[in-house]
């Protein structure tokens, strides 16, 4: 086992990361929430899973929602808390979120505003969730006008990540969450990309000893940087590399594009414009394609992107100063643009049109 801890404004806790942690799910939920009334939230497919997994919850204690982003509003925020409220949990009750980012995401949610809030536990069972979304604590749902627009800041009280539950993904949703750890290397740690290179086979079969590492290794490299800036003010703003365009192309494709895949071409697109800025060597956008390739993620696009629809999905990106869109940049493998306590560089339409346009040829 390994685990790592996050520090927050107002504590800290601990991700435990074990293959086989689901087996004793209990015993470490007690550890990180005391001694308390639990309510597990879930999606359908995740819970439909847990017999596979040996794991067993208290049948009253499980509310569950169809699963998918669609879920993530606050229609199925209310439904659930009014089923708590209605099950009589209360104050010194806690929940458990087990499931991918969108659970983890409306379950925390349920939980930062249930009675003005109550901790709550986040059991990750998607890679995208294990080394990105369950630590961090943003929590929220989406509206009609965009994603995450309603939410909040709420810390898990443990989490506990059981990369034995990574097997049963299918495979796009399991590279989804490669491309961030792709990111992660890119903005922090350059042999900690090297290590993803090598173990690409490793990984691409699920090895489990390759998926704790990768796991742990992400899960620093994210809490490090959110235990500086919780919410969000200078330096968390690195972590969104490669996410100004993925919005964009997102938003562009009207979601049938996976995040996932559109992080990975982002990243391409945008470390093209560092190079391009001169803030650093020709080469490393090849060598991040290279590596996306070797893990099965698109590295173009088919059709050409409709370039004023996604500049215009670019332009309500929220690093934005004046009007100009910003982006966070590398200057090196492992190491972003941090010009005195600016994380994030203006860049000219031409320049991202012309990156964008760059990934359809
Ligand atoms: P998801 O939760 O929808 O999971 C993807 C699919 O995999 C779902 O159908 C789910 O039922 C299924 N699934 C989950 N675990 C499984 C398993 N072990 N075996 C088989 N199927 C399984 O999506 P996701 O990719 O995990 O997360 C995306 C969400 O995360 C988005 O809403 C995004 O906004 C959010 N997110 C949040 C943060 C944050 O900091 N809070 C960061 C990144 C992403």
């Amino acid at each position: 086992m390994t685990s790592v801890r996050v520090t927050h404004a107002t504590g800290e806790y601990t991700v435990h990361v074990e293959p086989g942690a689901l087996g004793r799910l209990g015993e470490l939920l007690g550890r990180g929430l005391g001694h308390r009334h639990l309510g597990y939230i879930s999606d359908d497919t995740v819970a439909a899973l847990r017999a596979q997994w040996n794991l067993q919850l208290p049948q009253d204690g499980l509310f569950t929602f169809p699963a998918g982003e669609a879920s993530k509003t606050r229609k199925t925020w209310s439904r659930l808390s009014d089923a708590l409220l209605a099950a009589g949990y209360d104050r010194q009750s806690a929940i458990v979120a087990l499931g991918g980012g969108v659970v983890g995401d409306l379950a925390g949610f349920v939980a930062a505003t249930f009675l003005r809030g109550i901790p709550y536990a986040q059991v990750p069972t998607t890679l995208l969730a294990m080394l990105d979304a369950s630590v961090g604590g943003k929590v929220g749902v989406d509206t009609a006008l965009g994603k995450n627009l309603i939410g909040a800041f709420h810390p898990p009280a443990v989490v506990i990540a059981d990369p034995l539950t990574l097997l049963t993904l299918p495979d796009r949703v399991y590279r989804a969450g490669l491309a961030e750890a792709v990111k992660h290397g890119v903005i922090a740690d350059a042999e900690y990309f090297a290590w993803i290179e090598r173990s690409a086979g490793r990984l691409l079969a699920r090895d489990l000893e390759a998926l704790t590492h990768l796991v742990t290794r992400s899960v620093e490299i994210k809490a490090g940087v959110v235990s500086e800036d919780e919410r969000e003010g200078g330096r968390r703003a690195i972590l969104n590399a490669g996410h100004t365009i993925a919005h964009g192309l997102e938003q562009e494709s009207a979601y049938q594009l996976p995040h996932g895949e559109a992080v990975g071409l982002g990243l391409i697109a945008e470390c093209r414009i560092a190079e391009r800025m001169g803030l650093v060597a020709d080469g490393l956008s090849e060598r991040v394609r290279v590596l996306l390739a070797t893990l099965g993620l698109p590295t173009r696009v088919a059709t050409p992107p409709a370039m004023a629809r996604v500049l215009e999905a670019m332009l309500h990106d929220k690093k934005n100063r004046d009007g100009a869109i910003r982006l966070a940049l590398p200057v090196a493998l492992g190491r972003m643009h941090e010009g005195q306590g600016k994380y994030t560089v203006p860049v000219t339409q031409d320049l991202l049109a012309s990156a964008v346009s760059g990934l359809a040829s």
